[in-house]
């Protein structure tokens, strides 16, 4: 019975601690975006044509650009 008890002390404990390291990545994380020193935003490095005006391949459903005449990947029956 004490035993049990003892493990499950123990469990609450690494929880508690887990929690609290969690936390406090977190939080340094946080503040080092604020400071300008964490990873920085995802920029788009494909131009905005990639983005917004990608019409799908009629033969293989994968999106390309429009100006594409197929999408080039291999085993695509439209290319070519
Ligand atoms: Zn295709």
């Amino acid at each position: 019975m004490f035993s049990k008890l003892l493990v499950l002390a123990l469990l609450i404990a690494v929880a508690w601690y887990g929690m609290k390291a969690y936390r406090r990545i977190q939080e340094d994380r946080a503040r080092a975006i604020k400071r300008g020193e964490g990873p920085a935003p995802a920029k788009p490095k494909t131009p905005a044509v990639m983005s917004e005006d990608m019409v799908k391949c009629t033969a293989c459903g994968v999106y390309v650009a429009p100006d594409a005449q197929a999408c080039g990947k291999p085993g695509c029956p439209q290319r070519g």
